[in-house]
């Protein structure tokens, strides 16, 4: 068997361009180059005749030079005839040195590789590749690899086939694994992976572009396979973690008693989520959970009533949001629903004043705090819980995985580990779920509060701005509240804030006597704050502000959301701000304003999205359109989840695939474990410690 050799990045030496630049593309070790799979292949196997070709071919043509000449017109080039005795040629060359003038001087017989292309004075092709006439042609096509400036495609293929050389390729499927793929040929993969990078000249071209060739499904099914097996391996050592198990939930319950306070009757689809969340938080291992559902479905009183299960039992809950104004909403409804029945919320975020948190830190720590709700503060170093059981996180994509790490390792003294709720309003779509989240519990609520109306939402040009403004009036009118939502430019803070002041001032000059209130990224926390509570206690009429992510608030009263340049967010972004309307009774509705800028009309994607959002209110549905117009890698966020994406499968097209790994992951842990070990250390490298988060 080969040995895996000393990477030259290993030996200490200085690196050279090239060697930089396979480390930046991570080809480190054999196997990444033996992966490192190609785009195209050109096909030097074969000769054509000029009389045979057809304009844009890319051929190989052998013939003899009739002509050699440096023209003037107007640039310096070289102009190359050659004859193969059915037609003639010409190949012409800007950048030329001397010895290549010299090896295609008249006479010479020489291989010329191209793209062909027709013209007045006949054939011609630019910067072909030329050597000497003769020699044996190739028997297999020659690889095209993705590359980056300093890595020439010579010194990529030479190391390509050292890696496949050296690495080590044995078998990790068990044939009894293999053969459930129903490949044919059932290939191994090396024979796979050999034939991907040198495929003889008869293969289907279509086959290999298009991903669909056995050789490249039986390499995706390995990749997938990798991803399920890690994920499969993180959830069993999970289960051999220990938790505290929390039953409280008996007549006269701190949870039975929240439930008698609360001002609503549960949704049917709340109460089954609580009560799968209930069942978990009984296990004596951490409860590993996700709860999705859409904007004002009511998750934050399913995380309240989880927390008094766990209060009541007489462990802490930590409860941590992305964005003070978020936290801060969480911890307003928590106090009035938790503390007339006697539970203490503690309060922590990066601008308290310093005696104000460490009097905070000091319930926690002596456990007089049940619940503590926060921003990233509550991570920190100096914040020791008494006896942490359950930790909650709301929007948890926003989350770095060190952050989701970091709250689980906060100890509590037992060495138990706490259990996770995260919470998050984006759904996933089920092909992503059972993929990357696929040693997740899910939990989902399918079903918004009675007695909402339907948002309403139309898609309206810039140039109809005045009549949306009058709309803004009707609805002041009837004593309801509007937020307007301009961009956030990230590229350009300045530009970001002309845009919200000028609406500001706008809508405040159009709107005599009512309150305009502006909220903007770089606000001081405190007057953010101060804005904030205006809109919510009802004075300020309109709330105009970019600050997409801390608009994340509950004013039932706020029936019209506007949206200024809604051509520029993102699908979901959208979905997430109207659904901070139509949280009462009354009809709402969301106006996207566009504008197409010095473009006759919108790029195709933009209308795509708006097209959408005016078509549903269902976050699943838009959901699923997301990932369609933006794909895995972009809607997840490969920081954000942590998720070491996928190279080579496509979720949309190889959910079969998918389905095979999902079935093979647990047969290979339970009966082939060495085997599975080394599948995943072969595809994921050190990549795994990410997927245990
Ligand atoms: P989200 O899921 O977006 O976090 P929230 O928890 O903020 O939603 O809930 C949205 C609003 O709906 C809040 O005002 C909340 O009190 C209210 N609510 C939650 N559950 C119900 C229910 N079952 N019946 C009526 N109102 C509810
Ligand atoms: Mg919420």
């Amino acid at each position: 068997m080969p040995r895996e050799r000393a990477t030259p990045a290993a030996t200490g030496k200085p690196l050279s361009a090239p060697q930089k630049a396979l480390q930046k593309l991570g080809l480190v070790r054999d196997i990444d180059l033996a992966l490192h799979l190609p785009l195209r292949y050109e096909d030097e196997t074969r000769i054509v005749k000029l009389a045979d070709a057809r304009e844009g071919d890319s051929v190989q043509i052998e013939g003899e030079v009739t002509a050699c000449e440096v023209a003037y017109r107007p640039r310096r080039q070289l102009l190359v005839t050659v004859n193969d005795g059915s037609d003639s040629c010409v190949l012409r060359f800007f950048n030329f040195y001397p010895s290549q003038q010299k090896a295609l001087a008249v006479g010479a017989r020489i291989r010329a590789r191209g793209e062909l292309r027709g013209g007045f004075l006949g054939w011609t092709m630019m910067h072909p590749h030329t050597r000497v006439a003769g020699g044996e042609l190739p028997t297999a096509l020659t690889p095209v690899y993705p590359t980056v400036a300093g890595l020439p495609q010579p010194y990529l293929r030479k190391a390509v086939i050292g890696g496949l050389r050296h690495a080590e390729l044995a078998d990790t499927l068990p044939p009894e694994v293999a053969a459930t793929l129903q490949l044919k040929p059932l290939w191994t993969l090396k024979q796979a992976l050999e034939f991907l990078h040198h495929p003889t000249p008869d293969v289907s071209l279509a086959q290999l572009e298009d991903h669909s060739h056995p050789a490249w499904q039986r390499l995706k099914a390995e990749e997938l396979l990798a991803q399920q097996l890690s994920q499969l391996q993180a959830r069993r050592e999970r289960e051999h973690l220990r938790a505290p198990q929390l039953h409280a939930r008996g007549a006269g319950s701190l949870h039975e008693r929240l439930l008698a306070a609360l001002p609503f009757q549960l949704t049917g689809a709340q109460r089954r989520v609580c009560e799968e969340i209930a069942q978990d938080l009984t296990q004596a291992k951490p409860m590993h959970r996700l709860l999705q559902g859409d904007v004002g479905s009511g998750k934050t009183v399913v995380a309240a009533l989880s927390a008094a299960i766990c209060i009541d039992a007489g462990w802490q809950c930590a409860l941590m949001a992305p964005t003070e104004i978020l936290a801060e909403q969480h911890f307003r409804k928590l106090i009035t629903w938790l503390e007339p029945l006697g539970v203490r919320v503690a309060w922590l975020t990066g601008s308290q004043k310093k005696k104000e948190r460490s009097a905070m830190l000091e319930l926690i720590a002596r456990g007089a705090a049940g619940l503590v709700v926060g921003t990233h503060a509550v991570i920190q170093e100096q914040v020791q819980f008494k006896n942490l059981a359950l930790a909650i996180i709301d929007e948890q994509h926003r989350f770095g995985v060190a952050q989701r790490l970091a709250l689980r390792s906060k100890t509590n003294g037992e060495d138990l580990e706490p259990h996770m709720l995260m919470m998050t309003a984006t759904p996933i779509p089920r092909t992503l779920a059972m993929s990357y989240y696929a040693d997740l519990d899910v939990s989902t609520i399918d079903e918004l509060p009675p007695g909402r109306s339907p948002i309403v939402t139309k898609v309206v040009s810039e140039q109809r701005r005045a009549e949306v403004i009058e709309r803004i009036r009707g609805q002041l009118e009837q004593g309801r509240q509007v937020y307007w939502v301009c961009p956030l430019i990230e590229e350009s803070e300045a530009l970001d804030l002309t845009n919200a002041t000028e609406t500001h001032a706008e809508l405040s000059a159009a709107l005599p006597g009512v309150m305009v209130g502006l909220l903007h990224s770089r606000m001081p926390v405190a007057e953010k704050k101060a804005v904030m509570e205006r809109f919510v206690s009802g004075q300020m009429g309109v709330l105009v502000s970019t600050t997409v992510i801390e608009v994340g608030v509950d004013v039932p009263n706020a029936t019209l959301m506007v949206i200024e340049h809604a051509e520029r967010f993102g699908l979901s972004q959208l979905h997430q701000l109207r659904g901070r309307v139509g949280r009462g009774a009354a009809a709402s509705a969301c106006v996207l304003l566009y504008s197409t800028g010095d473009a006759p009309r919108l790029g195709e994607v933009a209308r795509a999205r708006l097209k959408a959002m005016a078509e549903t209110n269902d976050g699943f549905e838009i959901a699923r359109r997301d990932l369609e117009l933006r794909g895995p890698g972009e809607f997840l966020g490969a920081r954000q989840s942590g998720a070491a994406l996928l190279r080579f499968a496509d979720l949309a097209t190889d959910s079969h695939l998918l389905a095979w790994a999902r079935a093979a992951a647990p047969v290979m842990l339970d009966r082939h474990p060495a085997q599975a070990e080394r599948h995943v250390a072969r595809w994921l490298g050190s990549r795994t410690d990410y997927l245990k988060a």
